[in-house]
């Protein structure tokens, strides 16, 4: 399994990030681009682990609230350019889509 680009430990992004708290119980592992992303989510690392309010509980969990999630899709797509070269996440994730037009 690929490593997390955008943190350096086991602890909840949002947690750290938003409140400045480091909560390192009752993480889940999330993938920031899902469907028929996620394997390229976790083949470059764009994951990172969330307590469950800010993973799967309305209304800060990511998959609940837009605003949050587009924070997380921002910050994968600056943390991979950074490695990668710009714009090269969109020209990814547009491959993926021609390739799967129906799916996305
Ligand atoms: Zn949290
Ligand atoms: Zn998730």
């Amino acid at each position: 399994m690929a490593k997390s680009i955008m943190q350096d430990g086991k602890y909840c992004y949002i947690c750290r990030k938003e409140y400045n708290i480091n909560t390192v119980s009752g993480l889940e592992e999330h993938h920031v681009f899902g469907g028929p992303l996620r394997p390229l989510s976790e083949h470059y690392g764009l994951k990172v682990y969330l307590c469950h309010r800010h993973h799967n509980e309305p209304p800060l969990g990511v998959h609940f609230n837009a605003t949050a999630r587009w924070r997380l899709e921002r910050d994968a797509k600056r943390a991979f350019d950074l490695r990668h070269g710009a714009w090269m996440l969109d020209k990814l994730i547009k491959r993926v889509q021609e390739e799967a037009p129906h799916a996305v």
